[in-house]
Protein backbone atom coordinates (compact mmCIF):
# COMPACT_ATOMS: atom_id res chain seq x y z
CA UNK A 1 0.00 0.00 0.00
CA UNK A 2 1.30 3.43 -0.89
CA UNK A 3 2.10 5.80 2.02
CA UNK A 4 -0.65 8.42 3.04
CA UNK A 5 0.16 11.86 4.35
CA UNK A 6 -1.91 13.92 6.06
CA UNK A 7 -4.09 16.31 4.45
CA UNK A 8 -3.28 19.07 6.76
CA UNK A 9 0.67 18.80 7.71
CA UNK A 10 2.01 16.56 5.37
CA UNK A 11 3.55 14.51 7.40
CA UNK A 12 3.68 10.49 6.79
CA UNK A 13 0.33 8.56 8.71
CA UNK A 14 1.47 5.67 10.25
CA UNK A 15 0.24 2.87 8.46
CA UNK A 16 -1.29 1.38 11.80
CA UNK A 17 -3.40 4.42 11.87
CA UNK A 18 -4.66 3.33 8.10
CA UNK A 19 -4.97 0.08 8.93
CA UNK A 20 -7.61 0.98 11.82
CA UNK A 21 -8.84 3.77 9.46
CA UNK A 22 -8.78 3.37 6.17
CA UNK A 23 -10.83 6.69 5.03
CA UNK A 24 -8.39 8.67 7.60
CA UNK A 25 -6.70 11.67 5.32
CA UNK A 26 -5.06 13.03 8.86
CA UNK A 27 -2.43 11.92 10.92
CA UNK A 28 -3.02 11.49 14.34
CA UNK A 29 -1.81 14.86 15.51
CA UNK A 30 -4.15 16.86 13.55
CA UNK A 31 -7.15 14.42 14.11
CA UNK A 32 -6.61 14.79 17.82
CA UNK A 33 -6.93 18.54 17.32
CA UNK A 34 -10.21 18.93 15.80
CA UNK A 35 -11.81 15.78 17.82
CA UNK A 36 -12.69 12.73 16.24
CA UNK A 37 -11.72 11.10 12.98
CA UNK A 38 -16.23 11.46 12.58
CA UNK A 39 -15.70 15.18 13.03
CA UNK A 40 -13.32 15.38 10.98
CA UNK A 41 -14.58 13.73 7.67
CA UNK A 42 -17.77 15.77 7.99
CA UNK A 43 -15.62 18.81 7.78
CA UNK A 44 -14.09 16.86 4.35
CA UNK A 45 -17.28 16.98 2.65
CA UNK A 46 -17.90 20.70 3.89
CA UNK A 47 -19.93 21.30 6.68
CA UNK A 48 -23.93 21.21 7.39
CA UNK A 49 -25.88 22.73 5.39
CA UNK A 50 -27.34 25.00 8.41
CA UNK A 51 -23.56 26.43 8.86
CA UNK A 52 -22.91 26.15 4.74
CA UNK A 53 -26.31 29.13 4.42
CA UNK A 54 -24.83 31.12 6.80
CA UNK A 55 -21.28 31.27 5.45
CA UNK A 56 -23.28 31.93 1.84
CA UNK A 57 -25.26 34.68 3.89
CA UNK A 58 -22.07 36.21 5.50
CA UNK A 59 -20.02 36.42 2.25
CA UNK A 60 -22.56 37.54 0.35
CA UNK A 61 -23.87 40.50 2.71
ZN1 LIG B 1 -1.04 15.98 10.33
Amino acid sequence: MAPRKCVICGKQIPEERIQALPQTKRCVDCAREKGSDIVTRKADIGMDADTYKDLLGATRS
